[in-house]
């Protein structure tokens, strides 16, 4: 390694991680350095994490079962009331606006391609402001425009459970997505909302009809954020192939997913889970979809991690993986932000 390359990343988890510490401070001490998880300032500068998507997921209730039902093999977790959404959504969004606010200029909430690109060649960490889970709008999506107002760029209809708008995918393995039905009216509407708006939309977490329906209403490229590659590991949340040449067929995208559960053949959450296994994602990923069509979605603060990385500060690991592996200066570059930023630049603008 001579110099870091800078990775911008299609999904993280730290806004959830904040949300849940339930500490007024957590803006500032994000910025100063937050121990625990995986991203703080601090040390998305030593790992030459220069941003990404920052998603709002809205948790499920501290219930019984409600952790249980997040384990593989189980019934898809339980549906989100409207309000408790609403409420999490808009907490998440508020810490997301008050980073930027107290950053003094370190961190940037991005709303096109252009400010991206300003952000990370002025070292400022760059978040485009994306929802996993749409259970806070209403389906008459009056709070789509508020929340494309301060600034949502990126939305995924869903997170692995039902909701007003599509279906998401149970944890299972092994497993194809063909668990359940497509779209409601509702979603398709969101679909055609999200494409007025250029709200890049989101396909990891659906299902495989959902994604039929997207591919066939959307007039955008198809992305995944954060997904792997079925034919490696065989988790439900994983793109089969079929899913692989409809996002190519739409010059679309596909970050890949750090989980080890969603890395490994054996479909287990191990922290033993080595960097080459990432590499053959990366490989099979590159071949189904080309130099332009891949990017990394870590899931960092939201998935059980290779301990080969451990936290944001350990990416400069794979990107050594990637330069042992042949990948060319140029390659790796794209992958690890100039792809992202491309795919942005096409969608929101
Ligand atoms: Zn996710």
């Amino acid at each position: 390694m001579t110099d870091l390359i800078p990775v911008f990343d299609g999904h993280n988890d730290a806004l959830l991680r904040l949300y849940q510490a339930n500490d007024a401070t957590v803006e500032a001490r994000f910025i100063e350095g937050l121990p625990g998880g995986h991203i703080d300032l601090p040390r998305a500068r030593k790992g030459g994490f220069a941003g990404g998507m920052f998603a709002i997921f809205p948790p499920p209730l501290e219930q019984p079962g409600a952790r249980r039902a997040m384990s593989t093999d189980d019934e898809a977790p339980p549906a989100l009331e409207r309000a408790e959404a609403l409420s999490s959504t808009l907490a998440m969004a508020s810490i997301l606006l008050r980073l930027e606010r107290i950053s003094d200029g370190a961190f940037t909430v991005c709303r096109s391609a252009g400010a991206v690109r300003t952000a990370v060649e002025k070292g400022s960490l760059a978040a485009v402001f994306h929802i996993e889970g749409a259970e806070a709008i209403d389906t008459d999506l009056a709070l789509l425009d508020v929340l494309h107002a301060a600034g949502l760029r990126s939305l995924g209809l869903v997170w692995s459970r039902p909701n007003a708008f599509a279906h998401g995918v149970p944890f299972r393995f092994p497993a194809t997505p063909e668990i359940g039905p497509g779209l409601t009216d509702a979603g398709k509407a969101l679909v055609k909302a999200c494409n007025r708006l250029n709200v890049l939309v989101d396909l990891s977490h659906l299902n495989a009809e959902g994604f039929r329906d997207v591919a066939k209403i959307s007039d955008a490229p198809l992305v995944a954020t954060h997904s792997n590659v079925h034919a490696i590991c065989g988790h439900s949340r994983n793109l089969m192939d079929w899913q692989l040449d409809a996002i190519r067929d739409t010059g679309g995208m596909v970050g890949l997913n750090f989980a080890t559960g969603f890395l490994r053949p054996d479909g287990r959450m191990g922290g033993d889970t080595g960097l080459d296994v990432m590499v053959r994602h990366l490989d099979a990923l590159l071949e189904a979809l080309g130099e332009n069509g891949v990017g990394l979605g870590s899931d960092f603060d939201g998935a059980h991690v290779p301990k080969a990385i451990g936290d944001v500060s350990g990416l400069p690991k794979l990107i050594d993986a990637m330069e042992k592996a042949g990948y060319g200066r140029e390659l790796i570059e794209k992958i690890a932000w100039r792809n992202w930023v491309g795919m942005l630049e096409r969608v929101i603008g």
